[in-house]
């Protein structure tokens, strides 16, 4: 039998005299995380964060409507189309969703999907038909793109950006896709610490994991071989969720069904973030390489929700730590913040 993961964790102590107790001498505890994959460090510290209700954002994409490159009357104007030799086409269509070339790539194959006709589709309401066609779409154009990247290794890369907090640059839903033999650096460090894993254990990475967290303390549900819980080291200042696909390495390998799943499981867990007042996230899907064959990875999907520390301030949740030290960083514990999903989720939605 193998040995169990190692989710190692050491405390800090902060030694103040603190104005709010009458400058008591007071010891301030946070916590420094190491992930039982990668050795990487996050850390866990108690900060005060008001709740906050889910803002009108009415204003917002009203505003940005006129000038919007994904609109209906709009996209078949202002956005680029394949040469034939890629795409014979040029777009794709699937359902409402329309894929079609980044007029401001960043790889060789970069491909935006616009999601819906709608301008504007609300985190606590996500139509999980138009989510799942995005993904099918995003799929498509990857089988159909991945042969023609001339590289050992090719990824296909499928992101979404929802909402400013989150760096989008449009409020009209869309998704990046790319086609890259570069996938970046924490998913080409995750694979290699994977393989390295595989060796020495003779098993995936991923599956050991879903096996010590499956009705855990950080557990959220299973359902149609897609798994969710809350990773041990958080990303997300106010936390984070990740998903597994049990069986698939890659979003190629996944049947529509697979696609329905998993979108049904991430309309859900956004109208938790929703109801928690959160309006913005990142979602990355990292795949193994097209055709890896070595059985190390499983498709996973990490969920961050995004937000701005101060509403008026609009100060950003990433500054120097998670930037310039590549150091992760939290407010709360993810235990703590599993539990608040789990509740959410069992709890029906209010629309
Ligand atoms: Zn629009």
């Amino acid at each position: 039998m193998s040995p169990a993961l190692e989710f190692r964790a050491t405390r800090k102590r902060a030694r103040i005299h603190d104005p709010r107790r009458d400058f008591a001498l007071t010891e301030i505890e946070s916590e420094v995380r190491y992930d039982p994959l990668t050795g990487d460090s996050a850390r866990i510290c108690h900060f005060a964060y008001p709740k906050r209700a889910l803002p009108d954002l009415s204003a917002l994409a009203e505003g940005t409507r006129e000038g919007c490159p994904f609109c209906p009357d709009r996209v078949e104007r202002v956005t680029p189309r394949y040469p034939a030799e890629l795409l014979p086409q040029g777009r794709l269509r699937r359902g409402e969703a329309l894929l079609v070339p980044n007029l401001f790539p960043y790889d060789d194959v970069s491909a935006i999907v616009s999601m819906s006709q709608a301008h504007f589709l609300a985190m606590d309401a996500m139509p999980v038909t138009l989510v799942a066609d995005a993904l099918k779409l995003a799929r498509d154009f990857i089988v159909t793109a991945a042969p023609l990247v001339e590289a050992r290794e090719v990824y296909g890369i499928v992101t979404w950006n929802y909402m400013p907090p989150s760096g989008a640059s449009q409020v009209h839903p869309h998704l990046q896709v790319i086609v890259t033999d570069t996938p970046g650096n924490q998913l080409r460090r995750e694979l290699e610490a994977e393989a390295r894993f595989f060796a020495a254990r003779k098993r995936p990475y991923p599956v050991a994991l879903l096996e010590a967290e499956r009705g855990g303390a950080r557990w959220l549900e299973e359902a149609g071989g897609i798994a969710w819980w809350v990773p041990y080291c958080p990303t997300g200042m106010l936390g984070d969720a990740q998903a597994l696909f049990v069986e698939q390495a890659t979003i190629s390998a996944c049947d529509d069904a697979t696609l329905e799943a998993f979108a049904g499981s991430l309309c859900r867990v956004l109208s938790a973030y929703a109801r928690m007042g959160l309006w913005s996230f990142n979602l990355t899907l990292l795949p193994d390489a097209q055709g890896q064959r070595s059985g190390r990875h499983r498709l996973s999907a990490r969920l961050l929700p995004r937000f701005y520390l101060h509403p008026q301030l609009h100060n950003s949740d990433t500054a120097y730590l998670q930037l310039l030290l590549g150091e992760k960083f939290a407010m709360l514990y993810p235990e703590q913040h599993a539990a608040e999903l789990r509740a959410l989720l069992a709890a029906p939605a209010a629309r």
